[in-house]
């Protein structure tokens, strides 16, 4: 356990100094806000659907290291998805951080598996899932701002 947790640490400081996918976007056709009102993180998350496929995601914003690393790592995760797989991925990762879908194989999820972690600190599950829940929201016809509050 302890060499995912270097592991963890290591991905979630490098994400965070270096931000994939950390830009404005000309041209997006899904803009969305997410706030953790816990942590104070804050996302812009802008989506570039064509048809049913994510051609191009970025995110701006401040917050911490973990939502970051985690926002930095979704958009990675998700470019070039088709909108279901996407959206399936997200209900994968949601089960991982909450712990709520035993089910969830984390060697499924790649890179994305470090996030496990983050279910040893309840406080800090909100701030890894900011960005996929405004993901999940960015994604539906509506698109409504994101407040994680429950
Ligand atoms: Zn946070």
């Amino acid at each position: 356990m302890s060499d995912l947790t270097d592991l963890y640490q290591e991905v979630i400081l490098e994400h965070k100094r270096h931000p994939r996918n950390f830009r404005p976007m000309l041209g997006a056709n899904r803009n969305v806000d997410g706030h953790n009102p816990l942590c104070g993180d804050h996302i812009h998350l802008h989506v570039k659907l064509n048809g049913d496929v994510i051609e191009d995601v970025s995110f701006e914003g401040a917050g911490c290291a973990i939502s970051t690393a985690s926002a930095s790592m979704m958009t990675e995760a998700v470019k070039g998805k088709r909108r279901a797989e996407a959206q399936a991925l997200f209900q994968r990762v949601h089960g991982l951080l909450t712990g709520e879908d035993e089910g969830v194989d984390p060697s499924a999820l790649g890179r994305l598996a470090i996030f496990s972690g983050v279910r040893n600190f309840p406080s800090r599950v909100k701030c890894a899932s900011l960005s996929w829940h405004t993901l999940n929201a960015a994604l539906r016809e509506d698109g409504e701002d994101v407040v994680t509050t429950e």
